[in-house]
């Protein structure tokens, strides 16, 4: 077994130690529950990376609230599928109109009624 020639001071331990220390790391918010997260890391509260769901946070969770997180999400998801589908209408409500408008500049330019 190789051994150090000679024994080191304290001071030359502490002074090569003294790079040691650990820094405070960064954290992020999460975009979606606002907990404090790693960057570039999924959250491990909600599970979420770049809006989207990763982790299955209610996989570890007893059964019975499992199921009660389950209902609550797929109420929200239900509410958000009407959300969507009014704006689709308003759109297509707002498309059809311009399309209107640009007939009826058409039928000014060719001249008829
Ligand atoms: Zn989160």
């Amino acid at each position: 077994m190789p051994h150090p020639k000679k024994k080191l001071t304290n001071a030359a331990r502490n002074q090569r130690r003294s790079h040691h220390a650990l820094k405070a790391i960064n954290m992020a918010k999460c975009e979606s529950c606002g907990k404090p997260i790693k960057p570039h890391h999924a959250c491990l509260n909600c599970g979420m990376y770049k809006k989207r769901e990763v982790i299955d946070v209610t996989k570890k969770l007893p059964k019975k609230e499992r199921s009660k997180i389950l209902k609550k999400k797929a109420k929200d998801e239900s509410k958000d599928l009407k959300k969507i589908q009014k704006e689709v209408e308003t759109l297509k409500k707002t498309e059809s109109k311009k399309e209107d408008r640009k007939e009826g500049m058409k039928s000014v330019v060719r001249g008829d009624k």
